[in-house]
């Protein structure tokens, strides 16, 4: 294969699950085609069936969570090459997304549009999600319970296999024209919102450049507008008909779960052979020389243009690794030579080892991690599984570049970064062109109208509605409950152990001991002792902490590009925030990911970084109208000993100009205040691989004598620090005016509960996320009603809050009103909760509370924070997640009455709202 563009329309549709029996053959037609371990340490198989050719992966990834990804090869030439009929189709088309969208629509066994969603809600599983990329379309789903995921696979499957791609789904989905004699359609929409952007016109550019007509990795796989406007239904089924067979389906699934059910819950499927795309198209022709093409975009502003460089890669992984490596090399430091040339361009030249850098992907997310690699070896390798292994095995290409030798980083750069023919696209801002698409649109409109006449528009119209009639018909409530909701006693735990060390030295660390490649460190850091001043400050502190001249302990010193140069040399990344887990913000976070031999020398240089003396500019806030809101809502809700109101943006806006202004007149001043944030507490967590040399088990110490006992400090809760609004929030509402923006953010507060084993927790985020659901009473009759583009309920347990957000509306006092109208009908009885919705936000929850422990290292780190920082016993989740399961209708409305009633009457309540100048709006 030549270099691949993945172009990807990350879905969309967001849709999911029904009740289907579990059809148990005796005979599974599935034979394993190949088995081993990767060098992670988890197991791979790889199944086909001998009747279809459908191919199943399963990836044993430890953890609650299983994640599957149903993915489809799609060529869009495929139609043209194969089908007489399909010859006035261009490549563009976009058959391959507008049939992505259709699946979702109903199946011949569940011809309800929304039914995927619906069910997932009962299996403990997250909505459904697809993508379509040049090459390939993948179908996906997450769920912590293996008996829901293998009831709602075969469903999932039925969808696409077997979708009805009925006439009035493709003239709500992809495109109509409406009675107005508009051009519209979700996937229509969808184009038009992308394609005269510029990162849409110039990849197509590249595309157009690099690959010869008639070449499937030319085309453009989301469809044009003007190619949709030509598309019609009967193409698309006839691209479902050859690309969607069984032979050209992989199902791979990542997680843990009992193999044989899983190969019996896919038997029954599609028996039509189809050849395969890409592997047996024409292979693509060598670029013979390098292309320069200007692409020009619409935008008013004209000041800043893009540059896109395109060429054709190695296919060899050894090739592709060194390649990568080179990128992570020239691009991804301060002080990478291309970021130098370009951003840091004050600074001299320098050189840096090529070192160090491990893939850890695979471990952070083994979901993302497997499946990229996976879907690869499917749509281009072989069928055998040797192609699979070799993909895998990405890490053994990175370890095997330590050893390569100047010369062979040379020739390698030589080759394929200097000789290699390229395109290069410019892309250049018109103002003329954004004015032309305009114009052109309207008179485009303005003809068809007084072309197709009164008559013949009305009839457009009233196709649309009932077509929009048709696919919005309601799912049998049998069909739902049908589909039992799986019992929580099968979800698996992600446990580490744990070892809870206080240290001789008085550091309180957190020992886990994973299966891992690398260390995990990270430093929390308390702020408890700080003066206002400090606080103010320490955003500088951290700021800055990775780029400061360091001095360390034996007396020498390091400039800033020392610093970073042994920062890339001994850690895989680093990070530095703060908070944890979007609370605790009294704490600065300080994170490192250490490759496991280096345990010692990284311990030693941490602590050289962390206790530095420091100097350097100022940061630059971004601004946005949401951060802008929350900023304000801090600011209201914390008093001056609060770290969170010093470092928000509120503060900041104010505090950073004063800053610049004493660095002009008496740097010593600001030096002396950093060098004062020294003095800090500290909580220390380790993650350690339990298989350390001898006397490294503990990893402990390292630690010892490097912080005094004196320094260590309690942690303080966020509701231990509010101010007298926060402490009784009523009545008033602070706005404020951002010339910035032009739509309206609010947050509307009042208090909730505050002890983290309130036993009011799992009905109150029960009744939250039935409230806010996917398809819940929020979503149809705020965001479906376009009052915002956002609204939800929220529980901040730290802060002892609850409350009601706006996100992103015209106007956010109306939003407001329509959700005070929709509790206070619950409230009133008017309204009554429904036990099946009531079951779905069960589900949910469920789903949320579980997946945040996904992967090992996930769970270690959750169990700092559940355990360490809210003071919650070890078996807390799994309690919780039964008393989820037993919440009734009755506490629902207990709870309404409590806590979120209290949010919508001004006695009760306060709100923070950030808008544009010239709206002025509150209840
Ligand atoms: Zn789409």
């Amino acid at each position: 294969m030549a270099g691949i563009l993945h172009i990807a329309f990350q879905a969309i549709a967001t849709k999911l699950p029904v009740d289907m029996p579990l059809v148990l053959s005796k005979n599974p037609a599935f034979k394993t085609v190949t088995e081993f371990d990767t060098i992670y340490g988890n197991k791979i198989s790889q199944y086909r069936s001998e009747n279809t050719g459908l191919q199943i992966v399963v990836v044993d990834v430890e953890g609650p969570v299983i994640s599957c990804h149903s993915v489809l090869a799609t060529e869009s030439m495929y139609l043209i090459r194969f089908n007489w009929l399909m010859q006035a189709v261009s490549d563009d088309s976009g058959c391959p997304h507008t049939l992505e969208h259709l699946v979702f629509l109903g199946s011949t066994k569940y011809p309800y549009k929304g039914i995927l969603d619906l069910l997932a809600n009962r299996a403990f599983a997250q909505g459904t999600n697809a993508w379509t990329a040049v090459d390939h379309t993948a179908y996906h789903i997450k769920s912590v319970s293996e008996d829901g995921f293998l009831r709602i696979l075969p469903i999932y499957l039925d969808h696409i296999l077997f979708p009805t791609l009925e006439e009035s789904a493709f003239t709500t989905e992809v495109y109509h024209m409406n009675g107005s004699g508009e051009d519209a359609g979700v996937v229509f929409s969808e184009m038009q919102g992308r394609e005269n952007t510029s990162v849409s016109l110039m990849a197509a550019a590249n595309q157009r450049a690099l690959y010869p007509e008639g070449n499937g990795y030319r085309s453009q796989t989301g469809g044009l507008m003007e190619a949709l406007g030509k598309l019609d239904n009967e193409t698309i089924r006839a691209f479902h008909k050859k690309a969607y067979v069984s032979r050209n389906l992989s199902v791979i699934v990542i997680g843990k779960l009992d193999h044989s059910q899983l190969l019996q819950a896919v038997q029954p499927l599609d028996e039509e052979l189809a050849k395969r795309p890409w592997v047996d198209s024409a292979p693509t022709e060598d670029l013979a020389t390098s292309v320069l093409r200007t692409v020009e975009f619409p935008d008013r502003d004209e000041s800043m243009g893009d540059v896109r460089i395109g060429w054709f890669g190695p296919s060899d992984i050894q090739e592709i690794a060194a390649i990568d490596m080179l990128g992570v090399y020239l691009c991804n430091s301060p002080i990478a030579p291309l970021r130098k040339a370009f951003i840091e361009i004050r600074q001299p030249l320098c050189t840096g080892d090529i070192e160090n850098k491990n893939y850890d992907a695979a471990e952070v997310d083994p979901y993302a991690g497997f499946n990229y690699a996976i879907i690869t070896a499917f749509v281009y390798g072989d069928t055998e599984g040797k192609d699979l292994k070799r993909y895998l095995e990405d890490l053994k290409a990175f370890e095997h570049l330590f050893s390569w030798t100047e010369e062979q980083w040379a020739g390698c750069i030589n080759k394929w970064l200097i000789e290699a023919p390229h395109v290069a696209i410019l892309g250049k801002p018109s103002a003329v062109m954004a004015d032309r698409l305009v114009e052109d649109n309207a008179a485009r409109v303005k003809d068809r109208v007084e072309q197709l006449g009164k008559q013949k528009l009305e009839q457009l119209q009233k196709k649309v509605d009932d077509a929009q009639a048709l696919n919005e018909r309601p799912v049998p409530d049998k069909i739902l409950e049908d589909f039992k909701i799986p019992g929580i006693d099968s979800i698996r735990d992600n446990s580490t152990q744990k070892a809870l060390d206080s240290m001789s030295s008085g550091l309180w660390m957190q020992l886990d001991n994973i299966k891992s490649q690398f260390f995990n460190i990270s430093l929390h850091l308390s702020t408890a002792n700080f003066t206002h001043k400090q606080r103010l400050y320490s955003s500088l502190f951290l700021y800055n902490i990775f780029v400061n001249p360091v001095k360390r302990n034996d007396g020498t010193t390091l400039d800033w590009m020392q610093v970073v140069e042994q920062l890339d040399q001994n850690t895989v990344n680093y990070s530095a925030s703060f908070g944890v887990a979007n609370g605790f913000k009294d704490l600065m976070t300080i994170k490192f990911k250490v490759d496991k031999t280096k345990y010692k020398e990284a311990v030693e240089w941490i602590v050289g970084v962390t206790l530095s003396k420091m100097l350097n500019d100022l940061p630059s806030q971004a601004r946005n109208g949401s951060g802008m809101n929350w900023a304000l809502y801090h600011h209201l809700i914390f008093d001056e000993e609060s770290t969170a109101k010093a470092v928000n943006l509120a503060t900041l806006a104010k505090f950073l100009p004063q800053v610049e202004k004493v660095l002009q007149e008496n740097p010593a001043e600001v030096i002396q205040m950093l060098e004062g944030i020294q003095q800090l507490g500290m909580y220390l967590k380790v993650y350690i691989d339990v298989s350390l040399p001898a006397g490294e088990s503990s990893g402990s110490y390292c630690w010892t004598g490097v912080v005094p006992r004196s320094y260590i400090t309690p942690i303080r809760y966020a509701r231990d620090l509010l101010s007298p609004i926060g402490r009784n929030p009523c009545r008033y509402a602070t706005i404020l005016a951002l010339p910035s923006i032009e739509s309206c953010f609010s947050i509307h507060f009042s208090r909730g509960p505050q002890d983290y084993n309130d036993p009011d927790l799992a009905p109150l985020q029960v009744l939250i996320e039935y409230l806010s659901l996917l398809e819940g009473e929020f979503w149809k009759k705020i965001r479906g009603a376009g009052l915002a583009y956002g609204a939800s309920l929220g529980l901040r347990l730290e802060e002892g809050i609850v409350e009601f957000s706006v996100y992103r509306s015209p106007n956010s006092a109306l939003a407001f009103s329509k959700a005070r109208e929709i509790v206070h009908d619950f409230k009133s009885g008017r309204k009554e909760f429904e036990q099946l919705a009531l079951d779905s936000a069960k589900s949910s929850l469920v789903y949320s509370t579980v997946s945040v422990e996904s992967s090992l290292l996930k769970a270690a780190s959750s169990g700092f924070l559940t355990q360490v920082l809210q003071k919650r016993p070890a078996g807390y989740r799994r309690d919780f997640l039964d008393k989820i399961c037993n919440v009734t209708i009755d506490e629902l409305k207990k709870m309404l009455d409590k806590y979120i009633s209290k949010i919508f009457e001004g006695e009760t309540s306060r709100v923070a709202v950030v808008c544009s100048g010239g709206k002025s709006e509150v209840r």
